[in-house]
């Protein structure tokens, strides 16, 4: 995926001008936010489960390495085998290797960002093995040569006439607004890919280091066609999923159910160990895990340690006014929302995401909604110090930060500047009291009035109530 997140501006600029995506975007917000309040009133001991769930991935990411290693001989126990990857080419090649010893023409693959991160589908590809998205959204993204926006509901972009635009053009068949009729032809047309691909390829939600087991959830069930059909089945995940047992693993699938769509439990949870035994009547006769680095043992020991406890729910997106307004794309990369603020900066550099931690109102939704209770608005100012610091702040920005420092270490020079500058705004806004314009605060008053200050300042409020001895 081409990275777009240095045009953050342009990008969000466009789509708040996109009517269909102002459209989408309007009813996404009434969607899984709501049907999350709803989950967690039927669950008084959500908040428990949600410290417990911090606390346990805490121990988990502390002892990393000890669990991957329990993961791993397990596996190898159970007849699979574990490729460890540091980097994403690393493992795009070893994908490809494995496809190659089967010799792998198609494979069928299930939802998996990080697949995305490593741009696995271009990379097959360009080596002759052609991946056929199996999750809905992805399919239909695939099929428009276009990426997810969102990290559960990927093509939440899109309405109904682009998916009919969509397989009417690759189909070959009639046209429908019909969801239902265009579901039924996406299940047609997949069951025969389902049974012919040589190779599928899933990523997994968590790893149990007790059993060497991988589990996919899905609303779809297309997790478990990808895994069970072909002949040779390949995860693909990063190393903080593993989790020690599957207790603690039934622990996070409540909390991620609830928090991403508001469900009590995700419709299929299906836990692949191995490939199949003598007395197993189906599965694959090959079983893979590949363990995805790119840069997640880096964050071990930094002020960003605390962003690998995430289980990629999303629901710091769905609550995000600044996605809610702008879209995913508009992040330019493969995570949007305030995870992808975190973590697409650590990536693919500061230097090209810099505008992402600042894509933020600081309302700190993000983190009262996260189920494992992730910092993000602490670590996107931990962000925007290092842009600071690596001098990639716009100068306009820096020469204002240096005249507001100035001021503030003259206290009484300060106060006369807010008593004159609210004066001014005041004088400015007139009968109206709001502002349509004004100079150096185009970014607010392009798009909407500013309303004037009213009364006093604080400070002059503060020293008359000290006269008053209130
Ligand atoms: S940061 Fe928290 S809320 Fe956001 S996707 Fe990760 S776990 Fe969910």
């Amino acid at each position: 995926m081409q990275i777009k997140s240095p045009q953050f501006k342009e990008n969000a600029r466009i789509a708040l001008h996109n009517v269909e995506l102002q459209e989408a975007l309007g009813q996404f917000k009434h969607g899984f936010p709501v049907n999350r309040a709803n989950a967690i009133k039927r669950l008084p001991e959500f908040d428990d489960l949600r410290d417990a769930g911090r606390d346990l991935k805490n121990h988990i990411i502390q002892n990393l390495d000890i669990y991957l290693e329990q993961f791993e001989s397990k596996v190898i126990e159970n007849g699979g085998h574990v490729h460890w990857c540091r980097t994403a080419e690393d493992a795009n090649k070893t994908i490809l290797d494995i496809c190659k010893q089967v010799d792998a023409k198609t494979v069928t693959k299930g939802k998996s960002m990080v697949s995305e991160e490593i741009n696995l589908n271009d990379y097959l590809e360009a080596n002759g093995v052609q991946p056929v998205e199996t999750d809905l959204g992805e399919y239909i993204l695939q099929l428009r040569g276009d990426h997810p926006s969102h990290i559960i509901a990927p093509a939440i972009h899109l309405n109904v006439e682009d998916v009919s635009e969509a397989f009417h053009t690759h189909h070959k068949r009639p046209k429908t607004g019909d969801p239902q009729a265009l579901m039924k032809e996406a299940r047609e047309v997949l069951r025969k890919q389902f049974v012919s691909a040589d190779v599928g390829i899933t990523g997994a939600n968590f790893l149990v280091a007790e059993t060497g087991s991988t589990i996919i959830v899905t609303n779809e069930g297309n997790g478990d066609l990808t895994q069970t059909l072909p002949k040779t089945h390949i995860v693909i995940t990063s190393i903080e999923k593993v989790v020690p047992t599957l207790e603690d693993m039934s622990l996070f699938l409540r909390l991620l159910a609830r928090s991403a769509t508001g469900q009590e439990f995700t419709v299929y949870n299906t836990l692949s160990s191995g490939p199949r035994r003598a007395e197993d009547q189906d599965g694959p006769e090959n079983f893979h895990v590949v363990l995805v680095d790119n840069g997640r043992s880096e964050m071990v020991g930094t002020e960003f340690q605390e962003m690998l406890r995430c289980i990629r729910c999303s629901s710091c997106m769905n609550h995000c006014p600044v996605y809610g307004a702008v879209g995913g794309h508009s992040y330019g990369w493969v995570y949007p929302g305030p995870m992808g603020s975190v973590l697409t900066p650590k990536m693919i550099g500061i230097d090209k995401a810099a505008h992402l931690p600042n894509a933020s109102t600081s309302c700190g939704k993000c983190e009262e909604v996260c189920p494992v209770r992730i910092p993000l608005p602490k670590m996107m100012r931990h962000w925007r110090e290092k842009e600071f610091e690596k001098h990639l702040t716009p100068k306009a920005v820096r020469f204002g930060i240096a005249g507001w420092a100035y001021f503030a270490k003259r206290p009484a020079l300060y106060r006369w500047l807010a008593r004159s500058s609210a004066w001014f705004m005041q004088k400015m806004a007139g009968k109206k009291g709001r502002i349509n314009k004004l100079p150096l605060a185009g970014g607010w008053t392009d798009w909407r009035d500013m309303p004037a200050p009213q009364g006093k300042t604080f400070m002059d409020q503060w020293q008359a109530k000290q006269k008053a001895g209130e």
